[in-house]
């Protein structure tokens, strides 16, 4: 189950594999204090009281409401029996089992997340497309998620160290540097949703806010910072446009939740990415799309 399938030949510790060949194990994992990655994970099996249970949680007070990301860190919470080879996680308190979920790395929630779906519902994942981008009419396109291609660690990732354009000042803290590692999972939930219309560059600044795991401040070298709201607000548009480039380059796992399809009246190819919200990839159209098509 942890083959891997070829080797990267970029400079950075990790290799290229498929959902259906990692398994249940975390692209990255969990780092523990001691250095390690953890990377096993286990799922409680998914009923319909488990389904009245989670239909609660996006109804309750102080639930993740229609937030998709938010609704997958509180099912993923609920569902895992092990998480990071902690096989004691679902006895765990529920705001320490957020917590959890919320600081790992995006890769490893995604991956979790479609692996969750492969074992309760179905690999087949379908997708209608509505209108050919090239003659206009419309298609279904299914595929394999155990196909889907992960970037998988071998060792922990390393961080980049970007140089700010201009020092931030902020009471006692001189902020000149920022350290950039794999995007964690809480910049996408900390997107806000409603603002999700507004384009790419929301998605893309919460996926950097995850990515940032902390500051520097040259008085104080030795000591690491964490990023504070309010040194946040004040990072330069063209540092943090350079910024954003870095989780993009190639140097960190990165969870490619896009396929490649073409139109089968046409040959027009479309790019799509996974529609990974609850109603879509759990719902009871997502089976029976599959039966349609
Ligand atoms: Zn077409």
């Amino acid at each position: 189950m942890t083959e891997v399938l070829e080797e990267e030949s970029l400079p950075v510790p990790f290799a290229t594999s498929t959902l259906g060949e990692y398994g249940n194990m975390l692209p990255i994992g969990i780092l523990t204090e001691d250095g390690q990655l953890h990377k096993e994970f286990t799922f409680r099996e998914l009923n319909w009281d488990e389904e009245d249970e989670i239909d609660r949680i996006r109804n309750s007070k102080k639930g993740p409401g229609d937030h998709p990301a938010r609704l997958v860190t509180s099912v993923l919470a609920h569902m895992l029996s092990q998480w990071g080879g902690n096989s004691r996680f679902h006895t765990a308190p529920l705001d320490s089992r957020i917590r959890a979920i919320e600081t790992a790395f995006m890769e490893d929630v995604l991956y979790a997340w479609v692996a969750f779906r492969i074992q309760e519902l179905d690999p087949v994942y379908t997708v209608t497309i509505k209108e050919c981008v090239s003659c206009e009419r419309e298609y279904n396109w299914t595929t394999d998620l155990n196909d889907l291609e992960v970037k998988v660690a071998q060792s922990v990732p390393e961080h980049h160290v970007f140089k700010l354009s201009r020092e931030i000042s902020h009471g006692p803290s001189e902020v000149d540097r920022v350290s950039i590692g794999c995007p964690r999972w809480n910049g996408v939930t900390s997107i806000d949703y409603n603002a999700r219309k507004k384009g790419f560059a929301t998605i893309k600044r919460g996926i950097l806010m995850g990515a940032i795991h902390h500051v520097f401040d040259h008085r104080t070298p030795e000591t690491v910072h964490a990023l504070s709201p309010s040194i946040r607000r004040r990072i330069r548009k063209v540092d943090m446009e350079r910024m954003t480039a870095i989780p993009d380059s190639g140097l960190f796992p990165r969870a490619d939740m896009t396929f490649h399809m073409s139109c089968p009246h046409c040959q027009a190819s479309l790019e799509t990415s996974l529609d990974w919200t609850w109603d879509f990839f759990f719902g009871s159209a997502s089976l029976s799309s599959t039966a349609t098509s």
